[in-house]
């Protein structure tokens, strides 16, 4: 034994000891931690242990079920195992682990996407599982392609692992074809025919940035794809899931494997349970583990971490369930959207470090799907709520705010006693909220008074109409490219122009231009262009480029032009891609460069304006690699109001550009949610340049009541002290 080991063991005992003993808090991390410190090397120095290897898993959506299942199931075989079972997974959380354990025969590590590359070099792991990879903390993590690097970079150094990857995510075939890893295919081989979301996280081959092409999609980027220009396909599957079943109350289906077959049934529902379980059904073969062992693990699967868990408060069965992104939310939607019956959901959302700052991806989930369910109550809790409540109110769901689970029960007056409640929380929402339904479960009685409901709140406010003409033309905005130009949320901003000019009683037609599409902009008054992520940002500029001079003539004729982050830039004269320079569409005297460094040196966070098209401080979230500077005499959309932010570039003060009715922005969050003054104003100009073009007077717009916006707005403002 090195003498560095020792002191590492020895201070991460005594720092164990004290956690427990002193401080009472579970030592899952910091024993780890300190150990590592004095020894780095600490994971390969007890790896050892593990007398038949190790197993990590990988993976945005899934990996404490999967890792817990895979313990489980390995021990229901007789097998002495070591794990990380409450999701400690960074280095620390794995040198804790085995820290902590004697002798065993399997290590099973749930692994954070970019730790792998910190642990896998030690551990020599004998298998990693890759679950999926969805958009998730954007701001801690960066884009997904970042990701895939660490990833594939982490089995680099490992080139005995074998990969046990989800084939039916392009994104992790992607990660497959590139490492020279022995490799294990999992996929679900046939169309569960599940309504599709609006967003998917790869549209593009990862091989030569076409289109894909789906024989079927099961919901995100999953399915059977394959790409027209070059090939890129869904690989052939090892383990293939067939025969799927999907119920309120469980699912089965029939696993197909290189070693045999075997029946899955368990008492959970959702589409993504089936990858889940599939997932662990390959590895558990790999390991091993005969099916029955593995069905047995599942039978006894007791998810106490709030991981689609049940509790009864005073009678009334509520299921805690963890989401942390889009993928995840829309998920557990289905699963809400199955009982058909009055029911009450709460979603808590925080925007800790381990959430990701910004809450901008809540304009990417589905909520829509939700509205129009007879007897269903609304909630929104956590830090967010504020965001919650607007985010919903535009889903057409009226919301009331509460603090806690217990604010959601005392709130359920008249609703049936067998109504089911559904509590959804992210990452650092979900452990107090899973304390607390604890709490009531046991007391079985909900705490505080009951309150009455609140009045409904519905988005018709106060305002008159006064633009009314059922039959008038309606009002056309275009959203150039969604299916590119999506990763930030930034599609929230035509929802809310689409409804803030309904709620007038302005028709409106929203067109949704997709790659390779066309539109005539003589027909159009507002013209929408989202943040992208690089790729697809360079694919939406050939498309744009194509409509150059239409847009020119456009914004020369006073049209309306909303553009976002990647949209903003492409709009200059020319932006930078790593290396190349991509000629823009010069509609605004402007450039973009990259920072030196290249994509990493982002600018992100929380940032407020002062904008001459609002009264109020403009709140928003900038995440950018590019950046931006202004020709002379060029107006900025604002001035950066916050100590956080940096707007166009790293020096300037100033955020985006305002150039007759073109609004070019930084600012994901998405902006006009909580900035309904640039919204209106935005629908105005383009209401007046119509009229102006019928030879009829501009309508007005009627106020509307903006307190639940202007509540989200005020939280960011203080938060930032932006006055
Ligand atoms: N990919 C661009 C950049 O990093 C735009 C990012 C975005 O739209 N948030 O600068």
């Amino acid at each position: 034994m090195g003498l560095q080991f020792a002191a590492a063991r020895a201070v991460s005992a005594v720092s164990t000891w004290g956690l427990k003993h002193v401080f009472h808090r579970p030592a899952a991390n910091f024993p780890g931690k300190i150990a590592l410190y004095a020894d780095p090397r600490v994971i390969a120095d007890l790896a050892p242990r593990l007398q038949k290897g190790s197993v990590c898993v990988v993976g945005t959506n899934g990996k404490t079920t999967v890792t817990n299942l895979l313990a489980d199931a390995l021990e229901t075989a007789g097998q002495r195992v070591v794990c990380n079972r409450t999701g400690a997974n960074l280095d620390s959380g794995v040198a804790t682990a085995l820290l902590h354990a004697r002798e065993a025969d399997w290590g099973v590590f749930e692994c954070d996407e970019l730790w792998l590359a910190k642990i896998l070099p030690h551990l020599q792991a004998n298998y990693v599982v890759l679950l999926n990879l969805f958009r998730d903390q954007l701001d801690r993590v960066g884009e997904i392609d970042r990701i895939q690097e660490s990833i594939a970079g982490a089995l680099a150094t490992s080139p005995k692992t074998t990969l046990v990857f989800n084939a039916d995510d392009p994104l992790c075939a992607a990660i497959a074809e590139r490492v020279g890893n022995p490799t294990v295919a999992f996929g679900v081989d046939e169309d569960l025919h599940l309504p599709q979301n609006t967003v998917a996280d790869a549209q593009m081959c990862q091989r030569c940035s076409a289109m894909l092409e789906y024989a079927y999609r099961q919901y995100g980027q999953l399915g059977s794809y394959c790409c027209p220009a070059c090939g890129f396909a869904r690989p052939s599957l090892d383990c293939a899931a067939r025969d799927v079943h999907l119920g309120a109350d469980g699912l089965s289906f029939a696993a197909h494997g290189p070693r045999g077959d075997a029946e899955i049934e368990a008492p959970f529902s959702g589409a993504y349970m089936v990858y889940n379980l599939l997932a662990t059904w390959a590895a558990a073969d790999l390991v091993s583990v005969p099916a029955e062992a593995l069905q047995r693990a599942i039978d006894a699967f007791d998810p106490r971490n709030g991981r689609l868990q049940e509790f009864a408060v005073a009678g009334r069965r509520t299921l805690l369930n963890l989401a942390k992104n889009p993928t995840g939310f829309n998920q557990n939607i289905k699963i809400i959207l199955q009982d058909e019956r009055p029911k009450a959901v709460a979603f808590f959302v925080n925007d800790k470090e381990g959430d990701g700052r910004d809450v901008s991806w809540l304009w990417d989930i589905d909520f829509e799907e939700l509205a129009g369910q007879s007897g269903l109550r609304v909630f929104a809790g956590g830090i967010r709520k504020n965001d919650v409540q607007v985010r919903l109110k535009y889903a057409g769901l009226d919301a009331a705010l509460v603090d806690d689970a217990a604010g959601m029960f005392a709130q359920l007056d008249g609703l049936p006693a067998d109504a089911r409640a559904y509590v959804i929380a992210n990452y650092t929402a979900l452990p107090p909220v899973h304390a607390e339904l604890g709490r009531l479960a046991d007391g079985g009685q909900a705490a505080g008074a009951p309150l009455s409901p609140k009045p409904s709140e519905g988005l018709s406010g106060s305002g008159g109409v006064q633009a009314a003409e059922d039959d008038a033309a309606p009002l056309v905005i275009a959203h150039l490219f969604p299916d590119l130009l999506n990763l930030y949320g930034d599609g929230g901003n035509v929802k809310v122009l689409e409804r803030r000019a309904r709620e007038r009683g302005i028709p409106v037609e929203v067109r949704r231009v997709n790659h390779g599409e066309h539109v005539d902009l003589a027909g159009v008054d507002l013209v929408f262009l989202g943040g992208g992520p690089d790729r697809e940002q360079r694919l939406a500029s050939e498309d744009l480029m194509r409509m150059r001079d239409d847009l020119h003539a456009y914004v020369e004729d006073d049209g309306v032009l909303l553009a976002i982050c990647g949209g903003f830039q492409i709009l200059g004269h020319e932006w930078l891609l790593g290396e190349e320079v991509v000629k823009g569409l010069g509609l605004v005297d402007m450039t973009t460069e990259r920072a030196p460094g290249g994509s990493g040196n982002r600018l992100i966070g929380n940032i407020a304006l002062r904008s001459p098209l609002a009264d109020q401080a403009v709140v928003g979230y900038e995440n950018h690699a590019g950046r931006t500077h202004l020709g002379t005499g060029v107006e900025a959309f604002g001035d950066v109001a916050s100590s956080t932010g940096h707007g166009n570039n790293d020096s300037d003060k100033r955020d985006g550009v305002r150039y007759k009715n073109v609004v070019g922005t930084y600012l994901h969050g998405p902006l006009l949610p909580k900035n309904p003054q640039v919204a209106d104003a935005l629908l105005i100009r383009a209401l007046e340049r119509r009229a102006r073009r019928a030879g009829v007077p501009a309508p007005e717009l009627a106020p509307l009541d903006d307190a639940v916006e202007n509540a989200a707005n005020e939280y960011v403002r203080n938060r930032l002290n932006a006055g």
